[in-house]
């Protein structure tokens, strides 16, 4: 390859005048690179360097995070060297070895590389930051699962001291791959145990995938730390357990609820992490619509009845459930919550975690709740007719009660009820109202570009009665991992439960006949909901499709 230098490259580009090179090349500091100085006088991007460099030069651009990175390379070339001159080794072909590298015209530091690895140096791009967090994730973690397969052989017995000892090997992995999920927002923490190898896995914005995988015999010291974290008992390992670590990471408070269970290949451990900053959301924050927002404070307004809240699994019905609790938490009313677990501790408010080992069900710790002079009731779940009855009578003696029920629509709520053998004058005379709600991705902010809409886009539009020309689509960078989301945000519908439907649940309508009555006066359903947040540009038409359905 001819050495050109870069300067001229922009300037011939016309990305920038032969004045800002000159001014650049003045006032910048001897040991700072040229783009460096570039981007920070704001005359080029990082984008735009990094296409003169792949077009004029011919070097490829490189987006890491798309590298199953191969663990043997890291330690082919030195952290420090990586560090240095930010570069990570991708992959290797014969005597050839392709680096990633910040700035690939920068000989001396490829000329460096070739010494420490004997290959020949294929450079790539990468812009800084990826490469910085590739570097560090990689490079950090390796060195503790080095160290830890030096200090533990597999034959070894798991003592106390190696799992309790803050500066013990296993002690200090186990707590980088807390932090690396938490830099990665990731909401669980997978730990699966295989026949040969022992999987990490992450959960980020609803989507599980794999971050890397360790050798198995490092299984058993792993999942013996986090039980000694999470104050689980330590011998056991044939009956699964549920305990909860409070730990610092960063400085920030972390919750961390973790559960094991006994699998034939050895303990899976799986931790959910409750990032206590974002745990409180404000109700308007939680992705009404303006309509939807008025509809649910109504009812949260109503001395007494049932609001349910319903959607499957992952829904973020609790998430809305305590930003509801969350707004009326005050000191002159008296709020109690029975649930399984308790998710967030809510202050001033009596919080009664269910323990069916003592006998603690949801129906007795209702019943003893309403002892207690409540008067906003929180039920985690309603589960079975017993706590569905309890309830039901609750709302009829004057309290406001919120629970959840695992159904797919709020018309499907009335149905679940009946299905428990309630009484349908029972239901239509104590919920006030019913929630649906699904999670979806948030297009990512800084990758997220306006594109006209497909045909197919168009017509699935059409038929929910809408329009739609343009819609926003993520490209992928390194701030969302490449997949052009980043966040989520909730859809709902909001069925409040008037006279009229009230009518038709006394009479023994059908979750058809009341969804086609509603859907004649205007409800907005999930689909609805979700398609109005594709054309405001918030999520896409493939993740509304996801989580609700066409008909
Ligand atoms: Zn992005």
């Amino acid at each position: 390859m001819a050495r050109r230098r870069l300067g001229d490259l922009l300037v011939e580009a016309g990305l920038i005048t032969a004045e800002q090179l000159t001014h650049t090349l003045n006032t910048k500091s001897p040991d700072e690179k040229l783009g460096d100085a570039l981007l920070r006088e704001g005359f080029i991007t990082e984008q735009q360097l990094i296409e003169v460099l792949e077009f004029q030069l011919g070097i490829p651009h490189v987006n890491i995070y798309q590298y199953p990175i191969d663990q043997e390379l890291i330690q082919l070339v030195p952290k420090e060297l990586a560090k240095r001159h930010y570069a990570m080794p991708i992959r290797r072909d014969k005597n050839r070895l392709f680096v990633a590298m910040a700035d690939p015209m920068d000989y001396f530091a490829i000329e460096e590389i070739r010494m420490a690895t004997g290959y020949q140096v294929e450079p790539a791009i990468a812009t800084k930051d990826d490469l910085y967090r590739t570097i560090t994730k990689y490079y950090d973690l390796q060195e503790s699962m080095e160290e830890i397969m030096g200090e533990f052989s597999p034959k070894d017995t798991i003592d106390e001291a190696k799992v309790t000892d803050e500066d013990s090997p296993v002690v200090r992995l186990v707590n980088q791959i807390i932090a690396n999920g938490l830099a990665q927002r990731a909401s669980d923490i997978h730990f699966d145990p295989q026949e040969t190898e022992f999987r990490v896995r992450y959960r980020v914005d609803g989507v599980l995938r794999t971050e890397r995988t360790l050798p198995k015999h490092m299984q058993n010291i792993i999942v013996a730390r986090i039980k000694i974290m999470a104050n689980l008992n330590i011998t056991e390992s044939r009956l699964p357990q549920d305990g909860r670590i409070k730990t610092t990471v960063n400085f920030k408070p972390v919750d961390i609820r973790v559960s094991t269970l006994p699998t034939i290949f050895g303990e899976k451990v799986v931790m959910r992490i409750l990032d206590l900053s974002n745990a409180l959301n404000n109700i308007e924050k939680i992705g009404f619509t303006n309509d939807n927002l008025v509809k649910f404070q109504t009812m949260l307004k109503q001395p007494n009845g049932i609001v349910l809240i319903t959607g499957p699994t992952g829904s973020g019905k609790s998430s809305t459930l305590y930003a509801a609790l969350n707004q009326m938490n005050s000191e002159d009313v008296n709020i109690i919550t029975v649930e399984d677990p308790v998710e967030y501790q809510l202050e001033g408010v009596n919080q009664i975690q269910v323990n069916e080992d003592v006998g603690l069900t949801f129906a007795n710790g209702l019943r003893s709740i309403l002892r207690q002079d409540p008067d906003i009731v929180m039920i985690g779940e309603i589960r079975d007719t017993e706590t569905a009855q309890i309830a039901i009578r609750a709302s009829l003696t004057g309290h406001l009660v919120l629970s959840t029920l695992h159904t797919n629509s709020a018309v499907a709520g009335v149905t679940r009820l009946i299905d428990m053998g309630i009484e349908s004058y029972l239901i239509s005379s104590s919920v006030i109202g019913i929630i649906a709600q699904r999670l979806v991705r948030k297009v990512c902010r800084d990758c997220g570009e306006e594109v006209e809409a497909t045909e197919r886009e168009k017509d699935i539009f059409a038929e929910r009665g809408l329009e739609v020309h343009t819609v926003m689509r993520g490209s992928g960078c390194p701030s969302c991992n490449n997949t052009g989301y980043r966040g989520r945000m909730a859809i709902q519908e909001v069925l409040p439960i008037n006279d009229a439907i009230r009518k038709l649940i006394m009479t023994g309508g059908s979750t058809a006949e009341i969804r086609q009555f509603v859907q004649e006066n205007g409800m907005k359903f999930l689909l609805d909901d979700g398609l109005l947040k594709v054309i405001n540009g918030q999520t896409t038409t493939e993740e509304v499709l996801r989580v609700a359905s066409l008909d």
